[in-house]
């Protein structure tokens, strides 16, 4: 088991305060995403702080790599470069005058000469979708501008691990789908993703493994269903039943035999509900699911190719492929989920494209082969530029 995180029984005691953290054990695998889950006051933030030496426990021991994390200024600088932190309120990670100068600090912190430093900054600007930011004030930017600003001044330094205080806090929905499908991405290229969050809805379909956390201890942990699934932790712990897991468990008790793996998205209820009915609610020709890398060359404009086809629904996942879409003024219809939506729209005889780079292109026809495979179905997925050639 590669574990990248542990921590042995660990306590910590705010000064003239209560103890927040009451004996705690957990590790967490390299390339894994955690969802830390807790009501207010559960602990969640004393506990993030201890996974790049910010706060020290009074007692038991924080591993990172297999090693105690040491507290000198020199370790913890080390450390700080392979834990990258984002704090819940970006405003207090945010410095400097610009977005420029704040990205580059980390960099400028850890002795990279000036050349290596813009190469940094220009790479995590691209990160996060704010190529061309630079120059602008940092508090003039919109709430979901200002996480990914704090968001590039960590991955400036290329961590192995994103630790996330609350990332969606302040956002609206389409801007906490933006920042959870970056965070996909980034796991999705190796790097462990640890979020805090009292959104169940959001850690629920996202989250390898989930640890809930109440007044300083462990009151569950494991794969979201079963972490999620026990309706008297879940109470205990201020928080509700994912409404997935939920209609799951209510079908089951009225005596549905319900499949082993438990519902983490609409397609997955879809699919027990066909399984109930005895029937399929598909059309008997499913539609196709197009891809395009935005990584390779094409020559021919997309927004022409899509307004050639009709009704067909265009999905990007990814920074890169979303800057794509609105640098050809292409209106995208899906930028969470897309996969599982996109497979919907076949079900109902609808086509689809989807945007993507090429890291995340394999995973298309993973997860609709893996469906077709579980359902019986048979989607089409057509990459439309597999060698560097333009979709006609
Ligand atoms: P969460 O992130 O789950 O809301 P926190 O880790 O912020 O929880 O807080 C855990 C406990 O520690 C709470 O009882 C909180 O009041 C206390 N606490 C947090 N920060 C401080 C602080 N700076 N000084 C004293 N107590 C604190």
């Amino acid at each position: 088991m590669n574990i990248i995180l542990e921590a042995r029984n660990i306590r910590y005691r705010y000064p003239q305060s209560l103890e927040a953290i009451k004996g705690i054990s957990f590790h967490i695998r390299r390339g894994e995403k955690i969802a830390l889950v807790g009501p207010n006051g559960a602990g969640k933030s004393t506990l993030l702080q201890m996974f790049n030496g910010m706060i020290r426990p009074d007692s038991g021991t924080m591993l990172f790599d297999k090693e105690p994390i040491r507290y000198d200024t020199s370790s913890l600088r080390q450390l700080r470069k392979r834990v990258g932190y984002v704090l819940q309120n970006p405003d207090r990670q945010i410095i400097a005058p610009t977005v420029y100068q704040d990205v580059a600090f980390g960099p400028a912190n850890l002795g990279y000469d000036e050349q290596a430093i813009q190469q940094a900054v220009a790479l995590a600007l691209r990160r996060v979708g704010l190529k061309g930011f630079e120059r602008r004030p940092p508090h003039q930017l919109s709430g979901g501008e200002k996480k990914r600003v704090a968001l590039a001044g960590v991955l400036a330094m290329d961590p192995d691990m994103l630790v996330f205080d609350e990332p969606t806090t302040g956002l609206d929905p389409s801007g906490s789908e933006d920042v959870m499908e970056l965070l996909d991405e980034l796991n999705h290229e190796g790097k462990t993703v640890i979020i805090s969050t009292h959104d169940v809805e959001l850690a629920y379909p996202w989250a390898d493994r989930a640890i809930l956390l109440l007044d300083g201890r462990i009151l569950q942990e494991g794969v979201p269903d079963v972490a999620f699934g026990n309706p008297d932790y879940v109470r205990m712990a201020h928080l509700s039943v994912p409404t997935l897991l939920e209609v799951s468990q209510e079908l089951g008790r009225r005596g549905f035999a319900q499949p082993e793996r438990k519902p983490r998205s609409v397609l997955d209820m879809i699919h027990i509900i066909e399984h109930l009915l005895n029937r399929s609610c598909s059309t008997s020709r499913p539609g196709t699911i197009s891809v395009c890398d935005v990584d390779r060359g094409w020559d021919t404009p997309l927004a022409t190719w899509v307004s050639a086809r009709q009704n067909l629904a265009v999905g990007a996942m990814g920074t890169s492929a979303k800057q794509r879409a609105s640098q050809e003024h292409l209106t995208l219809d899906f930028t969470y989920g897309v996969i599982d939506k996109c497979i919907l729209r076949a079900l109902r005889g609808q086509d689809s494209l989807i945007l993507t780079n090429s890291s995340m292109a394999g995973r298309v026809v993973t997860r609709v082969e893996a469906y077709c495979q579980e359902s019986g179905t048979a989607i089409s997925v057509i990459p439309l530029n597999t060698t560097n050639q333009s979709p006609k």
